[in-house]
């Protein structure tokens, strides 16, 4: 079998396993008590939110540690819209479902308007538009993301904070899928709220944090025991938590290696594929710039099959990865970031991403399989099955 959907989540870390490993069996006191078991536990959450923030550099107390990235951008969005009475917000077509729910929310209960920022074929921000946007509503929300989960691309989120304070906006982005991956130095942009989810670079499932820059004081969201500095009660995930700081940690630490790595394999599937007799091949947004993409996404349009979509055909045979389609036979409609930007119709678009735990082997095991589909897809077996 095959992984290469890291973008939708990533195998836990072996070190992050060995780390958490005692707050599965000995260090399970509640971090709100004040006896020897809490105070353990607590000294542990606090190292993680302290670890956190030095590698962001960031004060410790503009972290707060949420369920992940969904809750991360529900709470910024919601929270700032509520608090500041924000009634404009700038966002693009291609977020993240987990900005443009709630920012929709918001818009049909009258809060807010929405104006979305134009984007080029391949998904960069128009950012001659968004300041036109920002003079036109000064103080409005800008809610743009760093890294997009679909077809990698990159955002000049430096420029785009620089624009925001320009016209005093609040600037919300989502670094799902950079943290860990693209190297951000908070200290340089003035970013008031983002998010990070730590099952994206190796670490457990249902964590993440917020950060939220210190100007702000946000009124605590979820209530009860007075956790997170008042603004998310509830008993803190401590197993989550650390395992989520040892993994980020881990990322900064071999940061190097892993963009090495994942570019290498990311430039050994292109060359494979355009060498391959698949043809009519294409790539979505930037996915296969080497700097104004993530190292580790890769999107490419093939043409349609007759034997169902490449996706499910690649899951028959062991090959994990992710897409949507917009083929007539097939008729799922395809991915609202591929229909946002280019219109190609009849092709189902791939996304393949990669971890550090991918292999070369892999790519040429996987670029075997496609053509070996397209082989059976001309000539249909019977069964229909390869
Ligand atoms: N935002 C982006 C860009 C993502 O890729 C994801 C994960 O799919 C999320 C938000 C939501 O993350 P989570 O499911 O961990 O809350």
């Amino acid at each position: 079998e095959i992984y290469c959907d890291s973008a939708a989540t990533t195998a836990i870390d072996p070190e992050v396993i060995e780390t958490i490993l005692p707050f599965l069996t000995t260090n399970f006191g509640n971090p709100s008590s004040s006896h020897w078991a809490g105070r353990k536990v607590k000294e542990a959450v606090d190292a993680s939110r302290q670890k956190i923030a030095k590698l962001l550099n960031v004060m410790p107390q503009e972290i707060f540690f949420v369920s992940g990235a969904t809750e991360g951008n529900n709470l910024a969005l919601s929270e700032s819209i509520r608090e500041y009475g924000l009634r404009h917000a700038i966002t693009s077509k291609i977020e993240h479902k987990a900005v443009l729910e709630p920012l929709l929310k918001h818009e049909r209960e009258g809060d807010i308007e929405i104006s979305y920022v134009k984007l080029d074929k391949k998904g960069n921000v128009d950012l001659e538009h968004l300041e036109r946007l920002l003079a036109a509503n000064p103080q409005s929300l800008v809610s743009l993301m760093h890294g997009n989960n679909e077809i990698g691309n990159l955002t000049d989120i430096q420029a785009i904070s620089r624009l925001a304070k320009k016209y005093n906006a609040a600037f919300h982005t989502d670094t799902t899928q950079t943290i860990g991956k693209v190297q951000l130095n908070l200290a340089e942009y003035p970013v008031d709220f983002l998010v990070g989810s730590a099952h994206k670079f190796h670490g457990p499932k249902g964590v993440g944090f917020i950060y939220i820059n210190k100007r702000h004081k946000l009124k605590p969201r979820i209530l009860g025991g007075g956790q997170e500095d008042g603004q998310r009660g509830g008993t803190e995930n401590v197993i989550g938590i650390v395992g989520l700081a040892k993994a980020l940690e881990i990322a900064y630490r071999d940061f190097d290696l892993i963009h090495e790595h994942t570019l290498t394999l990311k430039r050994r599937l292109i060359a494979q594929l355009e060498n391959s007799e698949i043809g009519n091949i294409t790539y979505n947004g930037e996915s296969a710039s080497e700097h104004k993409s993530l190292s580790a996404i890769l999107n490419v349009s093939f043409p349609c099959l007759h034997i169902g979509s490449i996706v499910n055909n690649l899951d028959q045979l062991g090959i994990a990865v992710s897409g949507g389609s917009a083929c007539s036979n097939l008729g799922n409609g395809g991915s609202h970031v591929i229909r946002s930007i280019n219109h190609e119709a009849e092709k189902e678009n791939v996304r393949f991403s990669f971890s550090k735990f991918n292999t070369a082997e892999e790519v040429d095991h996987i670029v075997e399989t496609i053509v070996k589909i397209y082989n059976a897809d001309s000539t249909p077996s019977e069964s229909g099955v390869l």
